[in-house]
């Protein structure tokens, strides 16, 4: 992947500049939950505010789908912003308001655009919509800084086409997050581990299958270990299930074993009669009774994926090992994340979840080598797929 443009390469005193950030943070009955995506969109802001440029922060929240829905409106994180930036953030609901505010906007000024997925045009697939979106967007700017990562797979209008239009660089969270990708892509210290777990296998096929020629050791938990052990013949209740993933897993295990790879599954797991927060059961992946559901990995599997973690220098991790979110099933997450953080080497979160998840535990990003922002971004990069959003800021 070509290197991104640095912020140092554009001269930002008395310019607008148009920062396409990821301030897509996890909401529960409107509060946000987990702020971390909106604390990394921090240094960019403050460079470009004392850079001597005015900001307007375009983002999007969730999938509205082009529609207006009041839940998914960006006011309150650019509330939040402004708290965390200890300045005044003003807030634009539509383009047209965002117009008037950027034409007479003093150095400094910081406004946050509404939801931008609120145009149906960001998203569609119709590469002629998202161009005429862009150039709307590009009125209210004289230079672009692309630093959403939770973004850059996507090819929308405000990260892909609008990128184009403008003089444009990389913001300092885009520029970290791609050199650590990079770092783990070229020339990775050995062992090299990745740990995935999250709810379904399907979303995680296509870098396991790539990461098979580059690792030595892929250690699997979460919900989609349930379709592994199924396609390997053991009964697994009512755990989660692709069985049309069922070919394609049996062809991992097959190729994983031809290359030496080791495949790290579960020996053990926590089981409830129920998908809720309720006290759970070990039993040995050949125990799972008929109507039970397998909601993290066992303490022996903890064990195991701990010790084999530690052995590595470089180590990957996306996706919980279990329900998290439920009490008696965090163990398996917690053990993982506890393992990381000893690696001796460079052992990289990847993921809005995982992060969230590891924050949820309590542990601290700066217990780790990395905490990647973007979760599909990363694994898409890892897949050894260009990336819009970088290539645009290439
Ligand atoms: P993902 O977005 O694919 O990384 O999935 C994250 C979600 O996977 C979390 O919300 C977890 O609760 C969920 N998850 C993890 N393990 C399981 C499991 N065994 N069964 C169902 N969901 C799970």
């Amino acid at each position: 992947m070509t290197s991104v443009k640095q912020l140092s390469s554009l001269d930002f005193t008395g310019k607008r500049v148009i920062l396409r950030a990821d301030l897509n943070v996890p909401l529960k009955d409107g509060e946000i939950t987990d702020d971390g995506r909106i604390r990394a969109s921090l240094p960019t802001i403050e460079y470009l505010r004392e850079a001597g440029a005015s900001i307007l922060v375009i983002a999007h929240l969730g999938r509205p789908k082009g529609e207006r829905k009041s839940e998914l409106s960006l006011k309150p994180i650019a509330e939040r912003l402004g708290k965390l930036l200890g300045r005044e953030v003003s807030f634009s609901s539509d383009i047209n308001q965002a117009l008037k505010v950027t034409e007479r906007a003093q150095p400094g000024e910081i406004t946050c655009l509404e939801n931008i997925r609120f145009e149906a045009a960001e998203t569609s697939k119709d590469d002629a919509e998202r161009l005429e979106l862009a150039k709307r967007l590009a009125s209210l700017g004289d230079l672009y800084v692309g630093d959403g990562f939770g973004a850059v797979h996507r090819k929308h209008a405000s990260v892909f086409e609008l990128a184009s239009l403008l003089p444009h660089a990389a913001g300092f969270l885009v520029a970290k997050e791609s050199e650590i990708l990079e770092n783990l892509t070229s020339n990775p210290l050995r062992p090299y581990g990745v740990v995935l777990g999250g709810a379904k296998v399907s979303d995680k096929i296509a870098v396991i299958t790539n990461l098979l020629d580059r690792v030595e050791m892929i250690a699997i938990g979460g919900g989609m270990v349930f379709t592994f052990l199924a396609a390997k013949g053991y009964k697994i209740g009512k755990s989660l299930c692709e069985p049309e993933q069922f070919d394609v897993v049996r062809a991992i295990l097959t190729r994983a074993e031809q290359r030496g790879v080791e495949i790290l599954l579960p020996t053990d797991v926590k089981v409830a009669p129920e998908f809720k927060d309720i006290n759970g059961r070990v039993v040995g992946i050949d125990g799972i009774g008929e109507e039970e559901i397998g909601l993290d990995i066992g303490p022996q599997s903890s064990l195991a994926f701990a010790n084999a973690i530690k052995k590595c220098r470089t180590v990957f991790w996306n996706g919980p090992m279990g329900v998290f979110e439920f009490s008696d099933f965090q163990e398996g997450t917690r053990a993982v994340a506890d393992a990381l953080r000893q690696v001796d080497g460079l052992a990289v979160v990847g993921g809005g979840d995982s992060a969230a998840a590891i924050r949820a535990l309590g542990f601290a990003d700066s217990d780790f080598g990395y905490v990647s922002t973007g979760g599909g971004a990363s694994l898409e990069y890892l897949e050894g797929k260009e990336l819009p959003g970088l290539v645009a800021l290439s």
